[in-house]
């Protein structure tokens, strides 16, 4: 080359540049955004709908909106909390306006739009393509000139470059941890004391590999990490990884599934790669079931791409065999739909299941989370909230005790108390209160007697639990809720017990019937979680005349506990009598129920006068207002 040609390329090359940025500043010319991270996006829909402001624009890849301008600020400090102030502007833009985005799940969240109505929140489905022609063409024609003519330059910058670091596409995306950036110990992982027995052996084998190959005895490979979302599975595997101080990658299972053909399969070799590079170290693997679905099970007769990416799997985990040190940790919350390939020996032949939390664990749970730099204050009583919290998960109860925090900061309080515990836990299950609301005197007065009904049942029905809190103050979609508060952690339920709940959600409606004569749409969840127990008791419990036989095969997702089916494997004459049988059952408690009210009658006035005048009312507020509870003649039978 000689000089004039060489010149004359550098000013091609600065032209071409200039040209690409300024179509790039073209595109790009928007407030700067937050990438928000879909799961609290979910949350925020579930919890707070209220944050968002405006329209959200959905395309098939993206969520994108921005946070209503009363609620940014608390937005903000609800992102910046846990980072550290160096890192602020890494997590927010500065000069940030409340503008988001959220990728998509492309597996799950197929009902999305459902849960958004649902919440009330406004959307635009943004169609696919919105360019205009006139820079179609240009895009078309132009810009793919322009960026062969830069990737040109790119690869021949990198050919005398050291090394060849261009075209490196399939690479894993493992994120490296290194255990002095995330230090967990199985201290920090609280209530699963199973998993950690069961996981101890790994941490053994990684610290000393040595002794275990002496042995001869067969090195685990593979873990399998079962349970529902937020039960701690990750923290375990990085907790393995902390307490045997060794490297730490993970990689999600829907990593591998995009993009190009192909990349999926690379991709796990690249992983493999890494970790016999790094041994001992140990790979997590999270969300398996994204690449370890049942082969030939997807929609349309199966998934290529996927199927090439489990295979893969497969045959890495099988030359596996003579490298030492690595263990493989999957997790999943569908075992259900793997492929029955990954758990045969020598694969993910370690299961693990990391259940939700019981009673002691979500204590042991709050407790861990509850350390400095949180200032509780005392009369916080982790046992009762322990109590209360039934069906949390680790990631739950972590989320209540942030929501707590935020609370007590809001409100200028200098230490967490148990008011914004309790606020808290409403909230993670039923959303943000609503005073807002306009709600008439009629509907006010109604919705007391309904809950004063229910907190009737729940003092003068010895089987049933006590009383929690009782309130009219409006939430999420309920006028009012009436809790109870569980004494124990029940695996079984007695018949009495489940008889006590259905009386207990019937109560509300007597109560509006007896004092209004009237009935209402209010109480539509109440007769559904009678009805469904009811029906349970005659056809999976075998409590009801019909014997002790169970009725319908179901299909059940395991975890999720959602029933996806009901086989019908009875006559229609046994139908018939089911039915009569699930009716008989919840006349004979609205009887019960009507007969309590009847004859406390007086109660349910004082209690609802109450409820008008103070909003909620807590155990010791009912009990003086009632009298003393009722007791059991003897110990309750569970
Ligand atoms: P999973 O991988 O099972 O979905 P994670 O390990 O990601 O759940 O947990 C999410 C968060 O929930 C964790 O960051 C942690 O703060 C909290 N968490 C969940 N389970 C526990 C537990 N057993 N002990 C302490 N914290 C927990
Ligand atoms: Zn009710």
């Amino acid at each position: 080359m000689n000089k004039s040609t060489r010149s004359m390329v550098i000013w091609w090359v600065v032209i071409a540049g200039i040209v690409v940025l300024g179509i790039y500043q073209l595109f790009n010319r928007r407030d700067p955004v937050y990438q928000l991270a879909t799961s609290d996006f979910h949350k925020y829909i579930t919890s707070d709908p209220k944050v968002f402001g405006g329209y959200l624009t959905l395309d098939e890849e993206w969520i994108e909106g921005r946070f209503h301008e009363n609620s940014i600020e608390n937005v903000e400090a609800r992102i910046l909390q846990n980072v550290p102030r160096q890192e602020w502007e890494t997590h927010l833009p500065p000069n940030w306006k409340g503008e988001f985005r959220a990728s998509r799940d492309p597996i799950d969240d197929y009902n999305i739009q459902a849960k958004l109505d649902e919440a009330g929140i406004r959307y635009n489905v943004e169609p696919p393509s919105k360019f205009p022609q006139g820079l179609l063409i240009f895009g078309t024609t132009i810009v793919p000139l322009l960026i062969f003519l830069g990737l040109m330059i790119f690869l021949s910058r990198q050919m005398q470059g050291s090394g060849n670091r261009a075209l490196s596409f399939g690479k894993s995306r493992a994120r490296l941890h290194s255990e002095t950036q995330t230090k967990i110990t199985f201290e920090d992982v609280a209530g699963v004391d199973e998993a950690k027995e069961a996981l101890a052996e790994v941490i053994q084998f990684l610290k000393t590999p040595k002794k275990f190959e002496r042995l001869g005895g067969r090195i685990p490979k593979g873990v399998l990490l079962m349970g529902p979302p937020g039960t701690g599975k990750t923290m375990l595997a990085k907790a393995v990884a902390g307490e045997a101080d060794v490297p730490f990658y993970s990689i999600s299972g829907s990593d591998f599934v995009e993009m190009f053909v192909g990349v999926g399969a690379s991709r796990v070799r690249d992983l493999f790669e890494l970790g016999k590079k790094n041994a001992p170290c140990i790979i997590f693997i999270d969300e398996l079931d994204a690449v370890g679905r049942h082969r030939g099970a997807g929609i349309g007769g199966g998934h290529d791409e996927r199927e090439q990416t489990l295979n893969q799997l497969l045959v890495e985990m099988q030359g596996f065999e003579d490298v030492s040190g690595v263990i493989l940790i999957a997790a999943t919350n569908r075992p259900d739909v793997l492929d029955p390939a990954l758990l045969r020996p020598g694969r993910f032949d370690r299961q693990i299941v990391v259940d939700l939390p019981d009673v002691r664990g979500r204590e042991a749970i709050l407790t861990v989370h509850t350390k400095s730099p949180y200032k509780i204050a005392d009369d916080v009583d982790l046992e009762i909230l322990a109590k209360a919290t039934p069906g949390f998960s680790g990631a739950d109860l972590e989320n209540m005790t942030n929501e707590a925090a935020l609370l007590a900061a809001r409100s200028d309080k200098p230490e967490i108390d148990m008011m914004c515990f309790d606020e808290a836990k409403d909230r993670v299950i039923m959303g943000p209160e609503r005073r807002s609301l306009v709600i008439s005197d009629e509907e006010r007065r109604i919705t007391a007697y309904h809950e004063a009904g229910h907190a009737l049942m729940l003092h003068f029905v010895p089987e049933s639990d006590p009383n929690y809190k009782c309130t009219i103050v409006p939430r999420g979609r309920a006028l009012g809720v009436t809790a109870m508060l569980p004494l124990e952690e029940r695996h079984n339920m007695s018949k009495k017990r489940l008889l006590a709940h259905i009386i207990f959600a019937l109560g509300g409606r007597v109560a509006e019937e007896i004092i209004f004569g009237e009935q209402t749409t209010g109480a539509q969840n109440d007769f559904e979680q009678a009805t469904s127990l009811a029906r349970r008791m005659v056809t999976q419990w075998g409590m009801s005349h019909l014997g002790p036989l169970t009725f319908g095969r179901r299909d059940e997702q395991v975890f999720l506990g959602k029933e996806l089916g009901v086989h019908q494997d009875y006559s229609e004459e046994t139908a018939i009598a089911i039915d009569k049988a699930v009716h008989d059952i919840v006349m004979e408690c609205y009887k019960k129920a009507r007969n309590i009210l009847e004859t406390n009658l007086e109660g349910l006035k004082l209690l609802a006068d109450a409820l008008l005048e103070r909003e909620t009312l807590v155990t010791e507020e009912i009990d003086e207002i009632l009298g003393p509870r009722p007791q059991l003649p003897s110990r309750p039978i569970v």
